[in-house]
């Protein structure tokens, strides 16, 4: 049984002293609009090598989050739009998300699903969900992957884990079951030999999806179980967020990308921030973002380089950032349809 030390209160954080007690009052309001978790492992992190403070703000709420800007929205990707069945979302033919739990083992404060995860959030899918999703790949051949995610799919007990993989296991046409997590690296001790078992047992390809926006966030235990997961035959791919402040440098994303090689984590996507609530302080300009790609270029081998993406807002699915988008102030996507960016006001 792991046991649980996450901080999940303004009072728990200034306890702990990762926030001046004067901040109880200020970051209340924060609290009651956004879930506030911040793992031991990265509270570790944050009292004993943080020195630019990259990971602490990212869990650390903060008073700007209670700004909202106009293009800001409830649903900044449009899973809703997409979401036939509850816990499943069916976006593009080839693949579907299932969003398993809505918990998460820390609460990111720029997170795309802010208003859905939580200990309020959406829920967990049932067992019922479960097979009424499965059912629905099982009538679409042209599904060929699962992505599960959440929330973090592997705040899920390994007995559940197993649960989902039997699920997905007797689907003949999938090819790829996909995690998308961040608990490797925010809170690696879940990740029991147990958990990995579970994760990999499959003879269909699994993924896994590590969400990580900084190399400090990557420590010994992180680094032992991005090993452990390789170990198990998982096919391991990152995800970052470009983060103002955090992470929108030239070194800080080359050290990060260079990390994750290391370990056999292939650099995926670096996402562009999405228009989730109170999150502009966040967000660089597209320009800015592609400035820093491009000058990866010159510095880190091909297989470094992740590809810049956006998520259009209301649902339309993730583009690479060009020079012509920013341009053209818009995209065409592959329906044909065109999409503006940023978005028409009430679009
Ligand atoms: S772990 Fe993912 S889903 Fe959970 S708060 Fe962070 S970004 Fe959001």
């Amino acid at each position: 049984m792991v046991k649980d030390k996450t901080l999940r209160s303004i009072e728990d954080l200034v306890a702990a002293g990762l926030l001046p007690a004067a901040a109880l009052a200020e970051l209340e309001p924060v609290a009651e609009q956004f879930a506030v978790g911040v793992s031991s492992q990265m509270a570790a992190v944050m009292r004993s090598r943080d020195p630019d403070g990259a990971v602490r703000r990212q869990f650390v709420p903060d008073r700007r989050e209670l700004t909202v800007t106009p293009a800001e929205r409830h649903d900044p990707i449009g899973d809703d739009a997409h979401s036939p069945l509850f816990g499943l979302v069916h976006r593009y033919p080839d693949r579907v998300l299932f969003k398993l739990v809505s918990v998460c083992p820390v609460y990111c404060r720029f997170c795309f699903r802010r208003e859905m995860v939580g200990p309020e959030g959406d829920g967990a899918m049932s067992d019922e969900d479960l097979a009424a999703a499965a059912a629905y790949v099982r009538a679409r051949p042209e599904i060929r992957e699962v992505i599960l995610t959440g929330g973090d799919p592997l705040m899920l007990s390994a007995r559940r884990v197993r649960t989902v993989m039997a699920h997905l296991d007797a689907i003949p046409h999938l090819d790829i079951i996909r995690w998308h997590t961040r608990v490797p690296v925010v809170a690696p001790e879940r990740l029991t030999e147990d958990l990995v078992a579970a994760v990999s047992r499959s003879d269909k390809t699994v993924a896994l999806a590590v969400h990580c926006n900084h190399a400090d966030e990557l420590t010994g235990p992180a680094e032992a179980g991005l090993r452990a997961l390789r170990r198990a035959g998982v096919m391991l791919l990152s995800q970052t967020v470009l983060l103002k402040g955090i992470n929108d440098s030239v070194p800080a994303l080359e050290t990060l990308m260079r990390a994750f090689l290391r370990l056999g984590v292939l650099p995926y996507y670096l996402h562009h921030g999405d228009l989730a609530k109170g999150t502009s302080h966040f967000r660089t300009t597209l320009a800015e973002g592609l400035d820093l790609v491009e000058a990866l270029r010159g510095r880190l081998s091909g297989l470094a380089q992740p590809t810049y993406v956006l998520d259009l807002p209301g649902g339309a699915g993730k583009v690479p950032v060009t020079r012509e988008l920013i341009a053209q102030g818009g995209v065409r996507t592959w329906t044909g349809d065109w999409h503006a960016y940023p978005p028409e006001a009430g679009s």
